[in-house]
């Protein structure tokens, strides 16, 4: 059976997958959502001795149902490869009795390689499959992660340009040498003087803009999107979430129908919506625990139903959290309304108008599943050193911030379920902050020289994505307000 895609503000059409994928947003400003949540119609014992691809394969088949699976396979196989520094792609660890989820052993270090490897190649085939002529252009904000993820699966991709956006001073040293020195004919990267949610802002205001839209169609060209309002970025994090209950299951570490629950460090609600997804589609998940860092709104909104962006923005050591509007918490809002398209858009009316909403007793009885919590700048450091003098394993900082949101939620609950925690970056991508956690005498080192001392203290081979970067050369110097994105991007064009 097809699964369409609808806008969860409820005015466009239904689309096929590889349309809403080519579409990014929807005409209405919505985010696209299935039109029903497809049934994992698997023994969950199959999962346990599936690699990453053929989880991969199943997941997706079924979401992206006007994929051939000769394309979807090809995909497949084109993201998931040697980019990846082990075959299992998605490595579990154990420590202490909890399951790391390691999402970063990608081209780029961080868990967006996960969808980002494959959604150019979902993009290409969409594009072929709807006899698209223009150049696709990918527009992109991004806290950090996103863009040079995307980047990497774009470089060079024929048909394909991308343009990549991220706040000047809210990005890690290494994170901007990253992007910075990025190659590739068709990469362009622009910083912005204002913070991320001014860059994705200005992203959406560009999607919605049908003048800019026809220009760009004259020239031959349309935009799309990589971030992770994208299906096509959704889709492929579903799989994860299956393959790791796989694994779990093949260890012995769990028996078959057994509840694990997820913690997932959170920022645009993408991963977490994933997660959320995977149980939908019948995997025995338990609770949902979103961590945040001091950017907590939504551990206000968990605990009041109330969501309300009016605050300050904090930069914190976990930039890639660094959000007040999570974008995809629009789709979990139009579910929990019932899938009524009406009621969400009163809300992200409200939302767009005042910076805020308040949902109702009977949607707030949806999200029982869901535990939100935060925390602090102290205690994601805490997390990070307590674990490593335990035992010798060194987290990035955002997944710390899972760590300890973990931590408060098992005081709180005393629940002992066996649990996941996404772990979304190497520490290598924040040596700074990760050495500064553990011992503060490393502060006076320079950045690479903490990076070889990671190396050192975890035991770990510095990975291929920072030995890059140590001596490439800068290829983007942009810097614009936010307000001359549109411009930037006409010039960038030539239109
Ligand atoms: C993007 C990112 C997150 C947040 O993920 P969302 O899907 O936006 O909630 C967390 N950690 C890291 C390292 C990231 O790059």
């Amino acid at each position: 059976m097809q699964v369409l895609y609808r806008s969860t503000r409820g005015t466009d059409k239904a689309y096929t997958a590889s349309e809403a994928i080519l579409k990014g947003l929807s005409e209405d400003g919505g985010l696209f959502v299935p039109d029903r949540i497809p049934k994992l119609d698997l023994p969950l014992s199959a999962l346990a001795g599936m690699t990453y691809q053929e989880t991969a394969y199943e997941v997706m088949r079924r979401f992206l149902t006007d994929f051939t699976a000769e394309e979807l396979k090809q995909c497949i196989e084109n993201a998931y490869d040697e980019k990846f520094d082990t075959p299992k792609i998605a490595p579990l660890v154990e420590k202490n009795g909890t399951f790391y989820l390691e999402l970063f052993h990608g081209a780029t270090i961080a868990f967006k390689d996960m969808a980002l490897s494959i959604l150019p190649h979902l993009l290409t085939t969409a594009a072929k499959k709807n006899q698209v002529k223009n150049e696709i252009v990918i527009l992109t904000a991004t806290s950090g992660d996103t863009g040079k993820a995307a980047m990497a699966g774009f470089a060079d991709v024929p048909g394909t340009r991308i343009i990549v956006f991220y706040p000047k001073n809210g990005v890690s040293p290494i994170q901007e040498k990253q992007m910075v020195t990025q190659k590739g004919k068709n990469t362009y990267v622009v910083g912005i003087t204002g913070n991320f949610d001014d860059a994705q802002t200005g992203v959406k205001k560009m999607f919605n803009d049908k003048e800019l839209a026809a220009q760009l169609d004259a020239a031959g060209f349309q935009f799309s999107s990589a971030n992770s309002i994208n299906i096509g970025r959704l889709v492929p994090q579903v799989v994860y979430y299956v393959y790791a209950y796989g694994k779990l299951l093949a260890e012995g570490k769990i028996h078959e129908g057994e509840k694990i629950n997820v913690v997932v460090p959170t920022g645009n609600f993408g991963n977490i919506l994933a997660a959320y997804y995977a149980k939908l589609m019948g995997l025995p998940l338990g609770k949902f625990i979103c961590a945040s860092n001091e950017n907590k709104v939504l551990y206000d909104f968990f605990s009041t139903g109330c969501y309300d962006r009016n605050r300050a923005f904090m930069l914190t050591n976990s930039p890639s959290m660094d959000i007040l509007i999570s974008s995809n918490l629009e789709r979990l809002i139009y579910r929990i309304a019932g899938n009524d398209p009406e009621k969400n858009s009163r809300l992200m009316e409200g939302l767009a108008k005042d910076g805020k909403y308040e949902i109702t007793d009977e949607m707030k009885q949806n999200l029982q599943e869901f535990y939100g919590n935060y925390a602090t700048e102290e205690e994601t450091a805490g997390a990070i050193r307590r674990l490593y003098e335990e035992t010798g394993y060194v987290m990035d900082t955002h997944t710390a911030v899972a760590e300890a949101v973990y931590e408060k939620y098992r005081q709180e609950t005393k629940d002992e379920t066996k649990t996941v925690i996404a772990s979304t970056a190497s520490p290598f991508k924040f040596t700074r902050s990760v050495m500064n956690s553990i011992d503060g005498k490393y502060d006076a080192l320079s950045d690479f020289e903490l990076v070889d001392q990671l190396s050192r203290i975890a035991g770990v081979r510095v990975p291929k994505a920072i030995e890059e970067i140590r001596t490439a050369p800068v290829l983007h110097d942009r810097v614009i307000a936010a307000e001359e994105m549109p411009q930037a991007v006409k010039e960038i064009l030539g239109v």
